[in-house]
């Protein structure tokens, strides 16, 4: 399941610079992950980067209407890189 940015997002940018799929945007009003980009880091690290360095909690949360599994997010990564 990609990871999506909610309204909580205060536009810091902390998360674009270390998204290692380049899935992250500046949108208006705020931030955007591209699904199609988004392993959650699977295929990088244990955990996904931009929650790590997100200073605001739920800002960034699963986005539901993407669900993918853990093969299929190992899959996309494969092809991103
Ligand atoms: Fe928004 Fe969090 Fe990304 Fe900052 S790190 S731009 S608050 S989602």
């Amino acid at each position: 399941m990609a990871k999506m940015i909610t309204s909580e997002c205060i536009n810091c940018g902390a998360c674009e610079a270390d998204c290692p799929n380049n899935a992250i945007s500046e949108g208006d009003p705020i931030y955007l992950i591209d699904w199609e980009k988004c392993t959650e880091c699977v295929g990088e690290s244990d955990s996904p980067h931009c929650l790590e360095v997100c200073p605001v909690e739920g800002a960034i949360i699963p986005d539901a209407g993407h669900v993918e599994t853990l093969e299929e997010l190992k899959a996309k990564y494969a092809r991103l890189h």
